[in-house]
């Protein structure tokens, strides 16, 4: 039987495993949260929205006869991909995550590491500095106890409410960004610290490739803990689990 995956999207990864998939001429869907204003298009059906919790999420399988779920959103998006976890042992349907490797600290690097984004918070604690903020948008209103800094926000949409920072620039732009253009943009504002997200991936390691050349610190916030699951790194490995090897279960 021809298989109907269930893309969790909202990363280029899933936006290339959803070309291969329309490539290899399999049919799903791609699901986004409804973050962003224009999601990238999509070789294939999309969905947007939340589907209400792990029960929710149980619900529409059904509903769609999903046969597998590949779990292609962003290493900080812990919740969806816990209760893509649940609602797939419960339904008894295959789940694989399409993930990528965090980045790691070469030589010329001056990062700091934190746990999470109350850590970031914690560690700008200290002196005005021009801070580059690549948190996403999210997550801006937790740095309101360190009014003291310049901050540059890149974000795709502007915000939808007032920021709490008193000095401060947005650049609305959508990655894959370039080293040579990051430089230029942290030359211009003076950036003296960059805070970031261990994403991984390319397009968005050019901050890092930028501030290393720059010689400027990076407070690197770690990765939130995922439930164990099956996990590929490459639409291609995705495809062939689905061919062969998507009806068991396991990690
Ligand atoms: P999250 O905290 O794990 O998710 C919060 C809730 O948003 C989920 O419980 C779910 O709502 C809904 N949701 C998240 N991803 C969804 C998807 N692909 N399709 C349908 N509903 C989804 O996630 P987040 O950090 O807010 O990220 C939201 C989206 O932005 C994700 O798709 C992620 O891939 C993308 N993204 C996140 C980051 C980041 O840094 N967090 C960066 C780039 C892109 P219900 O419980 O109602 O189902």
């Amino acid at each position: 039987m021809n298989p109907n995956p269930l893309v969790l999207g909202g990363t280029t990864e899933a936006t290339a495993l959803c070309l291969a998939l329309s490539e290899a001429g399999l049919r799903g869907t791609i699901s986004f949260a409804g973050r962003v204003s224009r999601p990238v298009r999509q070789p294939l059906p999309q969905r947007v929205g939340g589907f209400g919790g792990v029960e929710g999420l149980l619900r529409y399988l059904k509903d769609h006869h999903i046969s597998h779920v590949i779990d292609a959103t962003h290493p900080f998006a812990a919740e969806m991909s816990a209760n893509a976890v649940l609602a797939c042992a419960e339904a008894d349907v295959p789940l694989i995550a399409l993930s990528r490797a965090p980045w790691c600290a070469g030589p010329g690097d001056k990062w700091t590491h934190v746990p999470d984004i109350a850590g970031a918070v914690a560690a700008l604690d200290r002196p005005a500095s021009r801070v580059m903020l690549a948190v996403g948008r999210m997550h801006l209103a937790e740095f309101a106890p360190n009014l003291q800094h310049f901050y540059l926000l890149r974000l795709i949409d502007a915000p939808d409410a007032a920021l709490p920072f008193p000095s401060c620039q947005i650049v609305q732009d959508r990655g894959p960004f370039t080293t040579s253009g990051d430089l230029a943009l942290m030359q211009a504002h003076r950036i003296e610290l960059v805070v970031s997200k261990n994403s991984g991936g390319a397009g968005a390691f050019a901050k890092l490739a930028a501030a290393r050349q720059l010689g400027l610190p990076v407070i690197m916030i770690d990765r939130p803990a995922q439930p164990a699951r099956r996990a590929a790194q490459t639409p291609r490995e995705v495809l062939d689990w689905l061919n062969h090897s998507g009806t068991a279960r396991g990690v």
